[in-house]
């Protein structure tokens, strides 16, 4: 098996006889996503996202219900950092026997009782965070934002051989739905620094990925290897504040600017699930440096990216009062990651680092090269200096009060059933 591997799991002629599962745009049977939820008096367990359900994975385990998983019922409460430490060989296997379970018609009676309705259920952060990175691994977002700054010279000149990154805050990574308060800090004026709200409060809209099998201290993760320690993608909105990180991020990065908030979609989407939407890895220019040896695997170069589609959507208070739907603002592709999953994996433990189960990384904005594409309202508006106009006749450079932000994914191809992620949204309440 191969992280590119397509099986009968992904088959578009499956028929999935939960109720409203077949062709839903997000979590139909060729998804099954893991999360972690809570319903009435029970504690949080390991679930399994099918259509407008969340399957109760543990409950179903303890009940006897997927014959040879027994072993992983203690893996299955409070928190899946040890069931996500299992690996890929584990989260196959689940996949194909929950597969079998959504499709044979003749358990639906034996299943069912463990299908609890989505709106009853409480979704909480899948995993206890240990550490966090944020890469920068959108290309066009760090030419943009670079020429926001630097006209004559965007890209410095690291970027396109090492893949630039912080180590992020983990205490603050929270769930979709989480309402955003608006950071107080350092703004930058003429007259030097002055204390207050930030009144350049933007987002970033990201990819997020869960590790699952760690490292050994010391002990580096070949690029080679690298897939085997992803356990899964979501989606991650990395809230900052542009004022603040203007005044604080030379010469050590960001810090208050983005350590306040970080919002996650709830479910883990498996590499298994995103088999069929791998491409390859990011086209480079033909002047472009090659990566170093220790960045650079076959496999990845051919299959390591991903094709998504992403957007950023935006609804103001206004435009609920009006009765207005969300707005699609802008959004791009995947496919403008300029390194690998793989290959943050690898140069993240170069150097002895060590992972552990239930890590997160962010890849960085994610922007297209076109207008429109932006994943950013700093890119979006040109620093804040071209006010974006709403259906409501509002204009927006930066998030105000009562704005709802959503970001979106979704895996669509020819002949494969469309998958999603769930939201991440947040409101800024003041
Ligand atoms: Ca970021």
């Amino acid at each position: 098996m191969t992280f590119w591997t397509i099986d009968e799991t992904h088959s578009i002629a499956a028929c999935c006889w939960v109720e409203g599962a077949q062709g839903h745009p997000s979590f139909p049977v060729q998804n099954l996503p893991f999360g972690l939820f809570s319903d009435g008096d029970s504690g949080p367990r390991a679930g399994v996202a099918i259509g407008d359900f969340v399957f109760d994975l543990a409950g179903a385990v303890s009940c006897g219900l997927l014959p040879g998983f027994e072993m992983l019922d203690h893996v299955l409460r409070e928190r899946l950092n040890e069931l996500l430490a299992l690996g890929a060989e584990v989260r196959l296997g689940l996949r194909k026997a929950l597969f079998t379970l959504f499709t044979d018609a003749a358990r639906a009676d034996a299943v069912r009782p463990f299908l609890v309705p989505i709106d009853h259920a409480e979704l909480h952060l899948p995993c206890e965070v240990g550490d966090y990175t944020d890469f920068y691994a959108g290309i066009h977002h760090a030419t943009r934002v670079g020429k926001l700054f630097r006209p004559d010279n965007p890209l410095l000149p690291n970027y396109r051989h090492v893949p630039i990154g912080y180590h992020g805050r983990a205490s603050s990574v929270v769930l979709t739905g989480t309402p955003v308060s608006r950071p107080s800090g350092q703004l930058p004026g003429a007259d030097g620094p002055r204390f207050g709200p930030s009144e350049r409060l933007d987002l970033e809209l990201e990819l997020g990925v869960w590790i699952g099998p760690g490292n050994t201290l010391g002990t580096p993760i070949p690029v080679e290897q690298a897939h085997e320690h992803i356990a899964g993608f979501c989606l991650l909105n990395d809230w900052s504040a542009r004022d603040i990180q203007a005044w604080e991020y030379q010469p050590l990065g960001p810090f208050l600017a983005k350590n306040f908030l970080t919002t996650l979609s709830p479910w883990i989407v498996t590499p298994e699930a995103l088999a069929p939407f791998r491409a390859p890895a990011f086209q480079r220019e033909s002047d472009a440096p090659s990566p170093l040896p220790y960045l650079c695997a076959a496999d990845d170069h051919a299959h390591g990216g991903l094709s998504l589609s992403l957007g950023v959507w935006l609804q103001t208070a206004s435009m609920r009062e009006k009765g207005l739907s969300e707005v699609r603002l802008s959004g791009g592709s995947s496919d403008a990651l300029y390194w690998t999953v793989a290959q943050m994996v690898a140069h993240h433990t170069v150097g002895g680092c060590n992972l552990r189960a239930g890590d997160l990384f962010g890849t960085g904005t994610i922007s297209g090269e076109a207008d429109g594409t932006e994943g950013s309202l700093l890119e979006l508006t040109s620093g804040g200096s071209q006010p974006v106009t709403l259906p409501s006749g509002e204009i927006r450079t930066f998030l105000q009060a009562g704005d709802r932000l959503r970001i979106s994914a979704e895996a669509r191809r020819e002949g494969y059933a469309t998958i999603g992620f769930g939201d991440c949204a947040g409101e800024i309440v003041d």
